[in-house]
């Protein structure tokens, strides 16, 4: 169970939904739908890591970004502190900025060229009109120290660092506001593997420092094992399995989670486990297999996988999975087809 399930709740997803339109035809409308996050429910506590994972197409990142109202949502409920935000117009979401916060995956391409290192730090504390120009150069070397990058680097521009160096600006960025919720997305993989750790560190380290709660999005179980206290693996657009961390790896039990566990390589050359190699590939979400979403490529896939979709469950202790074959207590009663 848990740690944080005495603590206060930051962030609720209800039934979340984003639809992006396939526009054609002569007056360009909308044809078809892709249906990238379809029905989503969580939550988040105040201080902790909650990771979304899942293959490239699972409605990962539109999910972070719906959050944060770069994406309208199509329907739902997005609770930030309590109040439904999903409405609020950019102008009702202006003030929540400094609460809510983004690092990207690409260091480079997020941060503005022409800019030296000390304005795209200064920027959205000039946006938010916070303290005077000189506080806010203060401000800026401070946060630079905070993120272990030197102060005299303040005039150089993004191209003269290095990518570890780089994501250490986009996150400094991120925190000059200081926000209390932060949307990491994909944050390390494009970095060498040797520079992961650091900035994996850098985040735990920040998460002390400034109380911040993070929902940390990424497409591989092994990088976020050591940073996140909660795992929501999402499949087409939906959740398939949420659980603690290490019930999630000691226990997982929905056959998506099992397939993605097992292509993570044991350091032990005395242990030997199955990998479970998935067919084909995702399918498309403009076209979603009916039923459970997972079924095209699903071992155990009965009749009824195809005609009703299953609900995701709470079998006991926050540990919630979909797939109709997985009881309350954890009874699982799935078998080859
Ligand atoms: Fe597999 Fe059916 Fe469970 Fe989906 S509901 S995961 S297809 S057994």
């Amino acid at each position: 169970m848990s740690e944080f399930k005495d603590k206060k709740i930051i962030l609720e997803v209800k039934n979340l939904k984003k639809y992006f339109p396939v526009l054609g035809g002569v007056f360009s409308r909308p044809v078809a739908w892709v249906k990238a996050v379809d029905d989503v429910s969580f939550h988040i506590y105040e201080g902790e890591t909650f990771s979304l994972v899942g293959e490239s197409g699972s409605g990962k990142t539109t999910t972070g970004k719906t959050i944060l109202k770069l994406h309208e949502p199509t329907s739902g409920h997005i609770l930030f502190e309590g109040k439904d935000i999903s409405n609020y117009s950019p102008s009702e979401m202006r003030p929540l900025r400094r609460d809510m916060q983004i690092i990207f995956q690409d260091p480079y391409g997020s941060l503005n060229p022409r800019l030296p290192v000390g304005e795209i730090i200064r920027e959205p504390l000039a946006v938010h009109k916070i303290g005077t120009k000189k506080e806010q150069e203060e401000r800026v070397v401070e946060i630079m120290k905070l993120v272990g990058l030197r102060p005299e680097y303040l005039h150089r521009y993004p191209h003269e660092f290095s990518g570890g160096q780089r994501q250490r600006i986009g996150i400094a960025r991120a925190v000059v506001l200081n926000p209390k919720f932060i949307v990491a997305d994909e944050p390390v993989s494009a970095l060498d593997a040797s520079i992961q750790a650091q900035v994996l560190n850098l985040l735990l380290e920040l998460q002390q420092k400034l109380a911040l709660t993070y929902l940390f999005i990424a497409h591989n179980l092994a990088v976020v094992r050591h940073v996140s206290d909660r795992i929501g693996v999402m499949y087409l657009g939906k959740l398939m399995e949420v659980a603690d961390t290490k019930e999630l790896f000691d226990n997982p039990l929905h056959p998506y989670t099992q397939a993605l566990l097992s292509a993570i390589p044991i350091p032990d050359p005395d242990v030997k486990k199955e990998r479970i190699i998935l067919q084909g590939d995702i399918p498309s979400p403009i076209n979603p297999p009916s039923g459970c979403p997972f079924r095209t490529r699903c071992m155990y896939a009965k009749d009824i996988c195809a005609e009703k979709t299953p609900p995701l469950v709470d079998i006991g202790g926050g540990h919630y999975v979909a797939c109709h074959f997985v009881k309350k207590g954890g009874k699982v009663e799935y078998s080859k087809s």
